[in-house]
């Protein structure tokens, strides 16, 4: 029911928008206003707080069918996830009743600032500082690729207490966009999700009172890693989405384009490509799903499973679309076709939330 719901309300009021989004790299205004009208911005957080509670398969799947129409749009949902995550792990009571009721009823987004712009892979190497005065904290740096900054009004930011200390030194905070000394960079202009804007967010002697810190001081890097561990899925889930929106593109085309007489669909060569196209969603649905369930439950094995499904449905959302503009021929290059945009937005799922070699890493570290 949650996926024909999302499903429909994706192609009426998502899809229609999706290519001049891209073509003007303009925020997805429109899909912000049709997922909070039906409550499906920030579908994660915990009734308690305001929010739908739904599980982390629900999340998926409203990821993945967003991402279906527009990887763009699926960013909302995935990075008020993201952004906020640290808040429900970590949290105290006071951080969430304040902060978590304002995203979940729709007035405010929630970014995720960890990546700087010589700390990436490497994110424990950070430079920006959070020096205790008083009963605040005063933060000062610059982070680098913040999804969503200057939509968000919040921000986790993981930022340096104790240098002595590398990853067990770093804390994480929230920071509002209206705090003082925040401001943001140009937007980056990329290869692709064009609608979603990236750009830095600069810290200048940005004073936030000290019950603003996530969790105890020291805690910030370990905190950010385990939120990664669920929301990697989230990556996985827009990419299933991305992948399966190409594929459905192409199984359409197929029948209708004609060469030697006949619908190209007819041809075994394009059949065999669209089998494999298949298949090789379904594998990454089926580790996908699993995963969240392994997130929901809290499983051991998840920071494998998680890393796992990013990493192969993000390898399998860049074949896919790749070959569903092979499918196109001449016109899957062209932006008049969609999936030459899915082509260029697939990329990017195998490079945030940690590279795909990051996640081999992180595999390897962890092998079940
Ligand atoms: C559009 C976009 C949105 C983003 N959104 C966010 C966000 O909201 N919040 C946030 O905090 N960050 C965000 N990021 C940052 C993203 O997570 C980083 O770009 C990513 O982690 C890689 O870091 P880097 O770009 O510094 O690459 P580098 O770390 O410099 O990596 C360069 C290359 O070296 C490889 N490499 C590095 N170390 C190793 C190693 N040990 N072994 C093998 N290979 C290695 C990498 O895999 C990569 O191929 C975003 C990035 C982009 C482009």
């Amino acid at each position: 029911m949650l996926r024909d719901a999302i499903r429909a309300l994706a192609e009426a009021k998502i899809a229609p928008y999706a290519a001049a989004v891209d073509e003007e790299a303009r925020f997805p205004r429109e899909a912000l206003d049709a997922l909070v009208a039906n409550d499906l911005h920030a579908v994660h957080v915990p009734e308690e707080y305001g929010g739908g509670g739904a599980d982390a398969l629900a999340t998926v799947i409203v990821i993945e069918e967003v991402a279906r129409v527009c990887a763009s749009s699926s960013l909302i949902p995935a990075v008020n996830k993201l952004g906020s995550l640290p808040v429900i792990l970590s949290g105290s009571e006071d951080l969430k009743k304040k902060y978590l009721g304002p995203l979940a009823k729709g007035d405010a987004m929630f970014s995720y600032a960890l990546s700087e712009p010589d700390a990436g892979s490497d994110a424990a190497g950070m430079k920006t500082k959070a020096v205790r005065d008083g009963d605040s904290y005063v933060l000062n740096g610059v982070k680098r690729w913040i999804t969503n900054a200057g939509e968000s009004a919040y921000y986790t930011v993981m930022a340096v207490t104790d240098p002595s200390k590398r990853s067990k030194g770093i804390s994480a905070f929230v920071v509002e966009k209206s705090d003082d000394g925040v401001s943001f960079g140009a937007p980056e202009k990329k290869l692709g999700i064009k609608g979603s804007p990236t750009r830095e967010v600069y810290l200048d002697n940005v004073r936030i009172p000290a019950d603003r810190m996530i969790g105890a001081e020291g805690t910030g890097f370990a905190t950010a890693m385990k939120t990664l561990d669920h929301t990697r899925i989230t990556i996985a889930a827009q990419a299933l989405g991305i992948a399966q929106g190409a594929l459905d593109y192409a199984k359409g085309y197929v029948k209708e384009r004609k060469q030697f007489g006949k619908a190209i669909a007819e041809f075994q060569g394009i059949q065999f490509m669209l089998a494999d196209m298949a298949m090789k969603i379904e594998a990454a649905r089926q580790l996908t799903y699993a995963a969240a369930a392994k997130s929901e439950r809290g499983d051991s094995d998840l920071t494998f499973q998680g890393a796992a499904a990013k990493c192969f449905a993000s390898d399998v959302a860049m074949e896919v679309t790749t070959d569903a503009v092979q499918l196109l021929g001449g016109y899957g290059y062209t932006r008049d076709y969609p999936v030459e945009r899915m082509m260029r937005d697939a990329k990017i799922t195998q490079i945030y939330e940690g590279t795909n070699q990051v996640q081999r890493i992180v595999m390897a570290r962890n092998l079940p």
